[in-house]
């Protein structure tokens, strides 16, 4: 039989050490920014039923129709791998009866999110969000707080010229008149429109609106737009929130096409692109993305409860980051010190002499596996360590080391108990 190579499934990834700064850099950034605003952590399970997705992104989503991992256990269960958080924090919040708590009920989270997409650059299979969600408070000041979290966040890593784009899509009150314009509007222009947009006039008409293809962009140019469509409150919401944007200084653009293919959304929605470079370059897709989901929580048979939130997308800001040559500090301490050894007695003088180390807050290496000193020393070297401590079957008996400084090769025999004090004054000077 023929041996497969083994790879990671189509649209997912390793994250090996040397992008571990990126991922470590980004979710620091998140926790204090977070923290300062009282946002608490939570963690919520990769699995739910499925039943939870379809009620509340929506039966006729491209997500529910076609992304979502779903499968039956053993058990007869029928669950799926979480295609995004916003559903899962309107699950906890009901189940835990999270509505006693002081509110506005201020939540964030990191994880994985799993959706059967068509892998390129900046969408995959398999993908990071940090969140962040809002729950109790209808005020247009609480979606305005959202953004400029999101905002500041994202510029916290370095990232400049982010821009914006908000719009309302309104409320069961003023929305199926709008759609009903939608419709008026396509039908007399539905033959142009591409496959999946004449199967939308039916299922989904909001989504002709963000289509990529080319002619359905020609058609929607002079389609009604929903700002004209908004009702009283609507519209004073919206306004609200976008004085309140220019209140902090967060500029926005207002996109009358955004409407987020998620069926939750009420009001206020909006993303967080990356600079658009002039000639092109670069990834056009949105790092963030969010709005408010006034009817989510009650429609899952919680108390009314308004709420809004975001979600960034990890791998797509680290691409950005990337194309922005912003580079993370490392998360962890350079190596200072390599311990050598040779014997069995030495290798157990070693570790203990590791710990010694490490309690003082001096990092080091070790490779207790080898028993060549040479190798050992030329381990340190590619690993750029100053100084080398070798604990040879002598020195382990007679209860010495050596100190070898790397660069020059130089080596003195040292007591086992003053080598620490010796290489804490060398790193020093
Ligand atoms: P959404 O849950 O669709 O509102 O997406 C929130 C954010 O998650 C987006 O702004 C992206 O940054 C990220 N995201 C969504 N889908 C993908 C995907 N397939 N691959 C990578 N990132 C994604």
């Amino acid at each position: 039989m023929k041996k497969q190579t083994l790879q990671a499934p189509r649209g997912t990834h390793d994250i090996l050490p040397d992008e571990q700064p990126y991922w470590q850099f980004i979710l620091k950034r998140a926790k204090t920014i977070l923290d300062d605003y009282g946002f608490e952590k939570i963690d919520t399970p990769i699995i739910e039923s499925a039943s939870l997705f379809v009620r509340s992104v929506g039966e006729e989503t491209d997500i529910i129709e076609k992304e979502m991992y779903t499968f039956k256990t053993k058990g007869g269960d029928e669950l799926s791998l979480r295609p995004e958080n916003t559903a899962g924090i309107a699950r906890t919040y009901i189940e835990n009866g999270m509505h006693v708590l002081p509110h506005p009920l201020q939540l964030w989270y990191f994880g994985p999110y799993f959706r059967h997409d068509n892998p390129q650059a900046g969408r995959y299979r398999q993908f990071h969000q940090i969140g962040a969600e809002s729950l109790g408070d209808e005020n247009a000041a609480t979606d305005a707080e959202l953004i400029f979290i999101g905002y500041k966040f994202l510029e916290s890593l370095g990232l400049k010229n982010l821009v914006v784009k908000i719009n309302s899509i309104g409320d069961q009150s003023c929305r199926p008149q709008y759609i009903k314009a939608l419709k008026d509007y396509y039908r007399t222009r539905n033959k142009k429109l591409c496959a999946k947009c004449k199967g939308r006039l039916k299922t989904g008409i909001l989504r002709v609106l963000d289509c990529s293809e080319l002619p359905c962009k020609e058609i929607t140019k002079d389609a009604p737009q929903i700002v004209d469509y908004l009702d009283a409150e609507c519209k004073a919401h919206f306004r609200n929130v976008l004085e309140f944007l220019d209140e902090v200084k967060v500029p926005y653009i207002l996109d009358s096409k955004l409407v987020r293919g998620l069926d939750y959304y009420t009001r206020t929605v909006f993303e967080i692109w990356p600079e658009e470079k002039p000639d092109g370059s670069g990834l056009q897709l949105a790092l963030c993305s969010g709005g408010r989901y006034d009817k989510l929580i009650n429609l899952l048979g919680g108390p009314k409860t308004p709420a809004a939130g975001w979600a960034c997308g990890v791998e797509r800001v680290i691409l950005v980051l990337k194309e922005n040559q912003l580079i993370p500090p490392e998360p962890r301490a350079h190596p200072k010190i390599f311990i050598a050894q040779l014997g069995e007695v030495a290798k157990r003088k070693s570790l203990l002499l590791f710990e010694e180390f490490r309690k003082a807050g001096i990092t080091g290496k070790t490779s207790l596996g080898r028993d060549s000193i040479k190798s050992q020393l030329r381990i340190a070297n590619r690993l750029n360590i100053k100084y080398t401590l070798i604990v040879g079957q002598k020195e382990a008996l007679d209860g010495t080391v050596i100190l070898r400084e790397m660069d020059s090769g130089v080596q003195e025999t040292v007591p086992i108990g003053k080598i620490l004090d010796m290489v804490k004054s060398r790193l020093k000077s």
